[in-house]
């Protein structure tokens, strides 16, 4: 009987100890997310996947350029007219994708976004934007004419028209911050998967690495490698998500920001950083800069690697990449 007993009580210890993953995938900020933490429980489990939640949900109210209420939206409204005091975070947000900007040479600027009244990647586009109207939009792209006034925490857009817009940087920073508040409330391990966007911490419940599948850009339905990743962020970003075609050419959804052109050449970059937001930035950056100019800028950013495929099908590693293919 007092085997039994100890028995029970060792198993139960067990149950109530043991770590689990706990999963739930729903859609923010206008794209699938799969959280998953490791908790002991599932209300535990629940309670921190709603904790993250209400984070992203928070972040993309602040930043969205969809949403007219949005701080955001009211620097773009006031472009050409006035400074709007923005929050504290969504200021650092803006000096930090501007420090981006000067790291790659213009190939990432948040003003791309004007560009986005004549490139639509929602299906609505019936012919290519006219060489003009491609001319008088991107005079109203450039980093350069956001002005920022730190004492104030106000951002002025300088010309009218100009608008700034988070499409390329914003899930990688609500992965990054979301990750933050679940390590501050003692979760030991988890992974923010954002449309692709991956952002692990700690190991699988099985103590094994988290592991990430890269898609095959040829082919949408095949992992075209699996990689181990721990405490770091792996973001892809391919043509094959969002473009539009006119005349048997595909243009993608990321804006040369110096020519108002989609950029070509490149099907698919996946950056490794230690944070979402500069892995996220980058592959966006490397797609317009091109290869040469993309992997040698890469190559001079310590922890961070990237693997480029062409338009031949050529795969393109960064230093410090080995990959087994599949
Ligand atoms: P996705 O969000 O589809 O995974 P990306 O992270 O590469 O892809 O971001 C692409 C988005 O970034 C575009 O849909 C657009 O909103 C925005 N964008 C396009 N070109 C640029 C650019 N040159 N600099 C900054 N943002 C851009
Ligand atoms: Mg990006």
């Amino acid at each position: 009987m007092k085997y039994l007993f100890s028995i029970i009580s060792l198993c139960l210890a067990f149950v109530c100890t043991a770590q689990q993953p706990y999963k739930r995938t729903l859609k923010l900020m206008g794209s699938r997310f799969d959280i998953t933490v490791v908790a002991k429980n599932a209300i535990a489990g629940n309670r921190y996947i709603d904790t993250a939640v209400a984070e992203i949900t928070r972040i993309e109210k602040l930043i969205s350029s969809w949403d007219p209420t949005s701080q955001t939206s009211a620097v773009n409204r006031n472009a050409g007219i006035k400074p709007v005091k923005v929050d504290e975070e969504l200021y650092q947000l803006i000096e930090r994708a501007m420090g981006l900007s000067k790291l790659t040479d213009g190939a990432f600027d948040i003003s791309y976004a004007s560009m986005d009244r004549i490139w639509q990647f929602d299906g609505s586009m019936t012919k290519i934007p006219s060489a003009e109207e491609i001319r008088s939009s991107v005079s109203k792209v450039g980093f350069q004419n956001i002005l920022l006034h730190k004492g104030e925490s106000t951002v002025f857009l300088k010309e009218k028209g100009m608008k700034i817009g988070f499409g390329a940087i914003g899930k990688g920073y609500a992965a990054d911050k979301a990750k933050a508040l679940l390590i501050s409330k003692g979760v030991t391990s988890g992974i923010i998967n954002a449309s692709g966007d991956m952002n692990t911490w700690g190991k699988q419940a099985n103590g094994k690495e988290w592991k990430v599948a890269i898609t095959n850009p040829m082919n949408k339905n095949k992992v075209f490698a699996v990689l181990p990743i721990s405490n770091a962020a792996v973001v892809t970003s391919g043509d094959y998500e969002k473009f539009v075609s006119f005349n048997g050419t595909r243009y993608s959804h990321i804006i040369d920001p110096r020519t108002g052109y989609p950029s070509s050449g490149i099907v698919s970059v996946t950056v490794f950083a230690p944070k979402a937001e500069l892995a996220d930035a980058l592959a966006t950056s490397v797609f317009v800069m091109g290869k040469d100019a993309g992997l040698d800028r890469i190559n001079q950013l310590p922890k961070v690697e990237c693997i480029i495929i062409d338009d031949k099908g050529n795969i393109i590693k960064s230093k410090n990449i080995e990959i087994n293919k599949l």
